[in-house]
């Protein structure tokens, strides 16, 4: 009797106590577990030929992804990781998994417990055939240093760019009238290029289009980079014109290190005022405000051409160096300066070693610097025609008198100004290929 009486205490006891242990595992699964969280779903929209993926999964137990065409369901990914957080690459190439081109439902399943799970549907857009391209016009060759113009063609492409080295150049779309206006997935782009003055001899330009799927292609352009000699030029630095210069620019009236004050803004100072130029450089106007050959300042004489390997010596030593990356024009002091071409003036004022400046946006990326300026008579937003009075030539910033520094920007990367004086050179490697 006893022993029946225990025997269905324990027995009572152990369902009770089953009862808690599943009650606790609901409860743990109900409050404790997070629901799983997948970022980077988006990226499904749409897939290309060859498509990478990265999918980052919080809270997760498991996770399974499968893609599903009509009667086809392939799966992409099934996981049980061991730890919550973990991060997926899925490369998907959907030609080796017989995939067509067209919709797709990529379905996301990630579980985290028996009540915490979450489900994505993703409309899927499998595009695998790269835009065309198509290069209509570009010079056989740009010097370093100098810039270049070319027309492309592209069809169903979503950028389009010229690329060399790690530099990149925007295009721009070609103004209406053309096959754009047409409402044809063909269209042409304009865009000016640069070999900067540290480009290497022989680098390739090339043509680069994506489509919204991030499909590629790539053409090099048959234009040559060309080697260009550069001058040397030497300049004394002393005590005086760090006192009097570099003091300013570096906002301290005392100065103990001459030389090290010096190379702070030959060297540290130009190097953030180069990123400026490149940061004002990207926003420019799409289409083009200028018309014929740049102005040069008047009765000027050159004091400096673009390119010049400067060599800097204080007390006979060597102590820094730069490269000079426009022209130095000297005329009479506090002479006007013209706007060299028409445009929208993009930046007006201070610009650490130019000083005031004043740079005017030409459209498609081309740009005109005017520095050392005593006095800007213009505004930032200022439309301007071509030999407008828009300042006068002074000393301001890192400069040893009166003179003006005048820049031809490309994107914001300093091209030599030489070329944009010559209306021949325009006429050949710009307006002549406008006209086809
Ligand atoms: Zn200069």
């Amino acid at each position: 009797m006893n022993s029946k009486k225990s025997s269905k205490k324990i027995g009572l006891i152990l369902i009770f106590s089953l009862v808690i242990l599943i009650a606790a595992y609901i409860a743990y699964n109900l409050f404790l577990i997070s629901t799983p969280v997948i970022e980077g779903t988006e990226a499904f929209n749409s897939i290309s030929a060859d498509k990478t993926i990265t999918l980052k999964g919080k809270n997760l137990k498991s996770i399974d992804i499968s893609i599903n065409q009509g009667a086809k369901k392939i799966s992409l990914l099934k996981d049980a990781p061991a730890a919550k957080e973990k991060t997926y690459t899925l490369q998907i190439k959907p030609k080796d998994l017989n995939l067509m081109d067209g919709s797709a439902i990529v379905i996301v399943d990630a579980k985290a417990g028996i009540f915490k799970k979450v489900r994505h549907e993703i409309n899927s857009t499998i595009d695998t055939i790269p835009p065309a391209l198509e290069i209509l016009n570009t010079p056989s060759f740009v010097n370093q240093g100098s810039s270049g113009f070319a027309v492309l063609k592209a069809k169903d492409a979503d950028s389009v760019f010229i690329k060399l080295e790690d530099y990149t150049f925007k295009t721009f779309k070609a103004p209406a009238g053309t096959e754009s206006a047409r409402g044809s997935n063909t269209l042409t782009y304009s865009v000016f290029f640069a070999a900067p003055f540290n480009s290497k001899e022989g680098s390739v330009f090339y043509a680069v289009a994506y489509d919204a799927a991030g499909n590629k292609n790539i053409k090099s352009l048959p234009t040559k980079l060309k080697g260009e000699k550069f001058k040397i030029s030497t300049i004394n630095i002393d005590d005086a014109f760090v006192n009097r210069v570099v003091s300013p620019l570096l906002n301290e009236t005392n100065i103990s290190d001459p030389v090290s004050a010096f190379k702070k803004a030959n060297e540290n100072l130009r190097e953030s005022n180069l990123k400026k130029l490149i940061e004002i450089g990207q926003k420019s106007e799409p289409k083009i405000l200028w018309g014929g050959p740049f102005l040069q300042l008047k009765n000027s004489k050159v004091m400096a051409t673009y390119g010049d390997k400067r060599t800097y010596f204080y007390k006979e030593k060597p102590i820094s160096s730069s490269v000079h990356l426009g022209y130095d024009l000297a005329s009479t002091e506090n002479a006007m300066v013209e706007a060299a071409n028409s445009g929208i003036v993009r930046y007006a004022g201070d610009l650490g070693i130019y000083g005031n400046t004043i740079i005017i946006d030409h459209g498609l990326g081309l740009m005109s610097l005017y520095g050392h300026l005593s006095t800007i008579l213009v505004k930032e937003g200022q439309a301007i025609n071509k030999g407008e009075i828009i300042a006068r030539t002074g000393s301001t910033g890192l400069a040893g008198g009166d003179h003006l520094h005048f820049g031809i920007l490309m994107h914001g990367y300093e091209v030599t100004p030489l070329p944009w004086w010559d209306a021949h050179w325009i006429k050949v490697n710009i307006l002549d290929y406008l006209k086809q």
